[in-house]
């Protein structure tokens, strides 16, 4: 929680059209130091077209406009980003604020710095209005995946640094909620990315605006013993250097005052005043090597006394941003505390500049313009691979990876809260995360103020306002396109709710039918309490799930009425007429009367799949009407189908988007050879394909049987899958059991 070392920051900038020119020339000097091949006349051009735009406009503070965008770009050259980066900076306004257009910088400057300006000015369109934690923790993703490219990002950070030092020309409650942002947000985004300078800045300047009255105090104490430290720091910077250098290492050392910020903190944290504060003071040595850290260390420890418990192996384990040091707290002379930290240059660099720092050293001065997402995070691929070795491979690169490559969409209520979604999602996902019932009714959409279909896929950043009407319901097509699971469940659930109803409604009609034509009364059942008892007699825990029971197909409704009219064996219709009736029966509950049946799930209870031949989608299939038990699907040529009454048949096929995983057993006959079975379950989990059950059916003194059970959601992938088995060698046959 602490910096110091001395930025090369760039000079203030005259605000005049002559001192803003020498920030410009100031700026293509030191660019040119790190990226030789940095043409300045597009520097100067950007600059020029961002100076005319911006024309008579002023900053707060009275400045020209200007100042702004050169104030980012230098923040940029610092960070020593690329020449598309430096562009953007001067033109990062121009689209919000001048109307300029993305396509006439996009003619002017090419594809990449148009692509940053855009990002920047959709980034500046968001606004962070919620205090709560969360809420900030998914402003901060929602940036991050809004970025697409780090850059943007960096630019965001270098706009949010200038105008965070700016904030005192602010009236006083836009300086509030931008001082909360940044400390809510952009100082944790810059902590995240690594870039450490920036992180502290950022914190310091919204603790001043925010607390003013804490800060004052806290500056004061601060800046009265400050002299007093500042003597000290000198004095130890030069007994630890003579003493290093004693040893022959070459190092440099540097000492620093904290920040009053991470003062602040430690304040609150540990519950302590100011005067308990004992480590306000920081040195920290560079070198050249790993081991000379540790050898250093050990000189350091051996003149001064370690304060037992503060010592911290960052090298060997590095902070999630990827931040690597020695760190140690010292009783030293007069038995003032003093925390050291030992690092080699390029882990200074990296502690310093984090995410930046990175991209200088695997892209040797920036990335090709125009480059595709693959090659502009190549740097990040490699510091991935840079860090596998290391035990705890840096979390950051994973989170900021997965970030980059977001799985989430923000996105936003008319009330401007950021809702988080996987990717994928629709307005229904939307809809439903606000409440059921909106999900239910959820008709239309509109996003960013346009009408789009329900089936539209959302993208961060969007606002989502939901439509509903009273008579819209939930439609089994919507499962194709919702993304959510918290979704899914309540359309499935709405849905089979709807297929109970419909099944009450119809159990009643047949039981009433049926009633009917044994001459008894279905309502003097009801009333009389006969039905009740029948519904208990058939375990049916009420009477309306014996009704619905009817409707699925599961009880036979002549039992119901045989059981009431207490006359078993009444008159029965031909077989044919029963059988063909249920068989329409069954086509309307299922709601596809003309033509054939669809399966498509398994939670269909009026559809199951037999078990003696063991139907995978894809496979040919028949369908028979059972009594009793809805409608058998059996594979065509199955043998139990020939013995099944040919009126009862009805066609049916597999609905393509069914998604049914089967269990299936393949019955393998191979030769006996070691490692065989080790093959087969290559080729298993070659197709991922899990086995769940083996056995070992019969052997012989050369050939072994194994059936191998497992579960395959189509015919076509058993196909491939005993293709491949058949090509083993030492396999001699696969039959499907
Ligand atoms: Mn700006």
């Amino acid at each position: 929680m602490e910096t110091g070392v001395v930025r090369a920051s760039l000079p203030p900038i005259v605000p005049d059209e002559k001192g803003m020119q020498a920030a410009v020339d100031d700026i293509v000097a030191r660019v040119r130091e790190y990226l030789p091949a940095a043409d300045p006349a597009a520097i100067q051009r950007a600059y020029d077209l961002g100076r005319e735009r911006h024309g008579a406009q002023q900053r707060s503070s009275g400045e020209p406009y200007m100042v702004h965008p050169i104030a980012v770009a230098q923040i940029i050259v610092q960070m020593r980003l690329d020449v598309p980066s430096i562009l953007a900076a001067f033109l990062h306004d121009c689209v919000e604020d001048t109307g300029t257009s993305v396509e006439e910088i996009r003619a002017g400057f090419g594809e990449d710095v148009a692509f940053l300006v855009d990002g920047v000015t959709k980034l500046s369109k968001v606004e962070y209005t919620s205090r709560e934690a969360r809420q900030a923790e998914n402003f901060r993703k929602m940036l991050v995946a809004m970025a697409r490219d780090i850059r943007v990002l960096l630019l965001k950070l270098a706009d949010r640094l200038h105008n965070a030092r700016t904030l005192e020309h602010l009236p006083e409650d836009r300086r509030q909620r931008i001082a909360r942002e940044t400390l809510d947000v952009y100082a944790p985004l810059a902590n995240r990315l690594g870039i450490d300078w920036m992180k502290g800045e950022l914190e310091d300047l919204s603790f001043r605006w925010l607390y003013p009255e804490e800060w004052a105090a806290l500056a004061a104490k601060i800046q009265k013993s400050r002299k007093e430290r500042d003597r000290f720091i000198q004095e130890m910077t030069r007994t630890i250097s003579e003493m290093l250098h004693a040893h022959e290492f070459k190092v440099v050392v540097s000492g620093r005052h904290k920040r009053l910020f991470s003062i602040r903190e430690k304040m609150h944290r540990q519950h302590i005043e100011f005067e308990q504060v004992h480590d306000l003071i920081g040195f920290r040595v560079i070198c050249d090597t790993v081991a000379e850290c540790y050898a250093i260390l050990g000189v350091i420890h051996s003149q001064w006394t370690p304060v037992p418990g503060r010592f911290k192996d960052h090298i060997g384990i590095p902070k999630q941003n990827g931040y690597q040091s020695l760190h140690t707290t010292v009783v030293g002379p007069r038995g003032v505390l003093m925390e050291i930290q030992i690092r080699t240059h390029e882990m200074h660099q990296i502690a310093e500049e984090g995410i930046a720092a990175h991209w200088m050293y695997k892209e040797g001065g920036g990335l090709a313009p125009g480059g595709k997402d693959a090659e502009r995070f190549r740097w990040l691929h490699q510091i991935w691979e840079l860090q596998q070795d290391v035990r705890d491979p840096g979390e950051l690169l994973d989170a900021v990876k997965s970030d980059l490559f977001s799985d989430e969409v923000y996105v936003f209520t008319p009330a401007g809260q950021v809702q988080v979604f996987p990717n994928g999602a629709t307005p229904v996902d939307f809809a439903y995360a606000i409440h059921t019932d909106i999900g239910h009714h959820c008709s239309g959409a509109r996003v960013n103020g346009a009408m789009v279909p329900l089936r539209y896929r959302l993208r961060s950043g969007d606002t989502v306002e939901i439509l509903t009407s009273p008579q819209q319901r939930p439609n089994k097509d919507w499962l194709d396109f919702v993304a959510s699971s918290r979704a899914r469940t309540k359309i499935r659930s709405y849905l089979h709710a709807e297929q109970r109803k419909r099944s009450q409604e119809l159990g009643r009609e047949i039981l009433e039918k049926e009633f009917r034509k044994s001459g008894v009364s279905l309502a003097k059942a009801e009333k009389h309490g006969d039905l009740e008892r029948a519904a208990q007699d058939h375990r049916c825990g009420s009477v309306e799930e014996m009704i619905a029971a009817v409707g699925y197909g599961k009880l036979d409704p002549k039992e119901v009425v045989q059981w009431v009219a207490g006359t078993p064996g009444a008159s029965e219709p031909p077989a044919e007429l029963r059988e063909s009736k249920l068989a329409q029966l069954i086509r309307r509950v299922a709601g596809r009367e003309q033509q054939a049946i669809k399966i498509d799930s398994v939670d269909d209870l009026l559809v199951r799949l037999a078990r003696c031949c063991n139907p995978v989608p894809g496979d040919d299939v028949v369908g028979f009407v059972s009594r009793g038990r809805g409608l058998m699907v059996h594979r065509r040529g199955c043998p139990r189908t020939l013995e099944l009454d040919p009126e009862r048949r009805i066609d049916v096929t597999w609905d393509a988007k069914a998604k049914l995983d089967r269990p299936v057993t393949l019955r393998i006959t191979t030769a006996h050879r070691p490692g065989i079975l080790a093959a087969i379950s290559q080729v298993f989990s070659d197709h991922d394909v899990n086995i769940t059950q083996v056995h070992a059916k019969t052997t012989s003194p050369d050939e072994a049987v194994t059936a191998f059970t497992f579960n395959v959601g189509g015919v076509d992938k058993l196909r491939t899958l005993t293709r491949a088995l058949e090509k083993l060698s030492g396999v001699t046959s696969v039959v499907r059991v």
